[in-house]
């Protein structure tokens, strides 16, 4: 009977170092499930703290982002929370605006006489005109605007170049000598020789040329009475004729005619009256 084969393990303690007798065969057997347990308790391990570690920076990366959704939430409904009541103003606005226009009977044709009852009509001539019905009020919302608008752009609004006012109408002293009252048709607008001069409304050119006075002018007539007019150009950009939208340049300041110095003199008449232009500047109240 062969002597079995003993190793000594030596299990090594600072305080007190034990050795203990182990059957060799055993010992090799259990040398690779040792080594593969050590092995797999290796990988298992930095599996773990990876995913310890990927877990942790998830975590900080969910924060920070669900803190970037709740700024930005809080952003976005402030934002839209102030364009929505911008938006409830102008609905009022222009409901306002709706209102008035159809109190001032804007989107009704007048009633046309005579209804036709048969009888004899003493003052009645020309094709007979059927009542139309009014406007829906709230249908054409768009449409109505745009009418407006249209119209708008056939009174004098604005300036005809950036600028300010340095004569005013009516009457005044003459700039020339300084003594001497005089009646000022128009206002004038300090300018530079060159300066672009706009349109203040949509019409047809119904002079372009010089004029006495007024010297290189241009006067436009809108369909309603009105006519505006830009005088002492040093050039003019449209002929007689033409149409001009609101806007539209006309022409150059200058200092022809009668003209102390580079200006606009701009004037609106109405049903060839000159009348104040000022309050034709602006629709601010102030
Ligand atoms: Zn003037």
């Amino acid at each position: 009977m062969s002597k079995s084969k003993r190793s000594t393990v030596l299990i090594v303690d600072p305080n007190q170092t034990q050795s203990i007798e182990v059957n060799t065969q055993l010992l090799r057997h259990l040398k690779p499930i040792l080594m593969g347990l050590g092995i797999a308790t290796v990988v298992l391990s930095i599996g773990v703290v990876s995913l310890v570690i990927r877990n942790y920076t998830t975590t900080k990366d969910n924060q920070a982002l669900r803190q970037k959704v709740g700024d930005l939430e809080g952003y976005t409904s402030a934002e839209v929370n102030a364009k929505i009541n911008e938006l409830r103003k102008s609905e009022k606005a222009v409901l306002e605006l709706q209102n008035y226009l159809q109190e001032r009977g804007a989107f009704t044709p007048p009633p046309q006489k005579p209804i036709d009852d048969g009888k004899p009509n003493s003052a009645a001539g020309g094709p007979a005109l059927k009542i139309s019905a009014p406007m829906p009020f709230m249908g054409s919302f768009a449409q109505n605007t745009q009418n407006l608008l249209e119209a708008v752009k056939k009174m004098p609004l604005g300036l005809p170049a950036p600028t300010e006012i340095s004569s005013r109408f009516g009457n005044r002293f003459n700039p020339f000598t300084g003594g001497g009252g005089e009646f000022h048709p128009g206002l004038d607008f300090r300018g530079e020789i060159g300066d672009p001069i706009k349109s203040t409304a949509s019409g047809m050119v119904n002079f372009a040329g010089y004029q006495n006075g007024y010297g290189n002018v241009v006067r436009i007539s809108l369909d309603n009475g009105y006519e505006i007019l830009f005088g002492h150009m040093s050039e003019i950009d449209v002929r007689q004729g033409q149409t001009v939208h609101a806007g539209d340049m006309v022409g150059k300041v200058g200092s022809t005619g009668r003209s102390t110095g580079p200006h606009i003199h701009y004037e609106i008449r109405k049903d060839g009256t000159p009348i104040d232009p000022e309050p034709f500047l602006t629709l601010s109240s102030r």
